[in-house]
């Protein structure tokens, strides 16, 4: 038996903050591909170069390197018992992709939680997003402080604001992401997998919000 959950939601609402409560509470891998792009971007991989040029303009990054990333990834051992996929797939192709991987690994896309929250809100939260340069740790200076400001409270590690979270690159993300992605709400609410999730409360009541409609799935 796998579980594969896909976290769909425009930037900012709150995907990765979820992913990493949930996966910590079910011991499932977290795959989140704008963490795998950074961290090549940091190893400075050829894939890591060619992806930066289209995350600093908001754009996304091409559909057969992005797939054939997350197809690695989903090989390595920890992913046997299944995964939480936080920002892939991000387009039909990716998600058709997807669904041929998991097949060869003899499971599928179980549930889809979609987390859904208004522009400006999104705005306001990306704002204010402190990344921690380890692992990618995720707080707010206003919703979800570090106990030290610029440092992690899990691994001390320094607390960077992304290049991509300025306002114009934003704007294009969010753009990006109605035009390419939310095509994606109604392929999986057409496939009876898609389970929606109010991203407007606090962390906390979505993460209760988000158990709750996991369990009745
Ligand atoms: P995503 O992965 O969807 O882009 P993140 O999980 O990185 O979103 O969250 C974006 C920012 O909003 C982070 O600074 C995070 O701390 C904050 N945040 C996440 N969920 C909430 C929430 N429910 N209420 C307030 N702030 C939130
Ligand atoms: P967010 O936290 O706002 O949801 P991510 O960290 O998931 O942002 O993604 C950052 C950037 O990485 C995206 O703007 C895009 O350039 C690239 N990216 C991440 N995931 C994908 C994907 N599945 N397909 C294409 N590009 C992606």
């Amino acid at each position: 038996m796998t579980t594969f959950i896909v976290l769909l939601g425009p930037p900012g609402v709150g995907k990765g903050t979820q992913a990493k409560i949930f996966s910590e509470r079910s011991g499932l891998a977290h795959i989140s591909s704008g963490d795998l792009f950074r961290e090549n971007i940091k190893n400075q991989t050829e894939l890591g170069r060619l992806a930066q040029s289209y995350m600093t303009r908001g754009e996304l990054v091409p559909d057969d390197v992005t797939i054939a990333m997350i197809r690695d990834r989903i090989n390595r051992p920890d992913c046997a018992a299944g995964a939480i996929l936080d920002g892939f797939p991000r387009t039909p192709a990716q998600a058709d992709a997807l669904e041929v991987m998991l097949q060869e690994f003899g499971g599928q896309v179980d549930v889809v939680p979609f987390i859904s929250g208004s522009e400006e809100v999104l705005v306001e939260r990306l704002s204010g997003r402190w990344t921690c340069r380890a692992s990618g740790h995720i707080f707010n200076e206003k919703f979800n402080p570090p106990k030290q400001a610029g440092v992690c409270d899990f691994d001390g590690s320094e607390l960077y604001q992304r290049d991509d979270d300025k306002a114009e690159t934003v704007k294009r993300r969010i753009q990006v992401y109605l035009e390419q992605t939310s095509p994606l709400i109604s392929y999986y609410r057409d496939h009876g997998k898609l389970i929606e999730i109010d991203g407007m409360q606090s962390i906390e009541q979505v993460t209760q919000a988000l158990l709750v409609a996991l369990k009745k799935h």
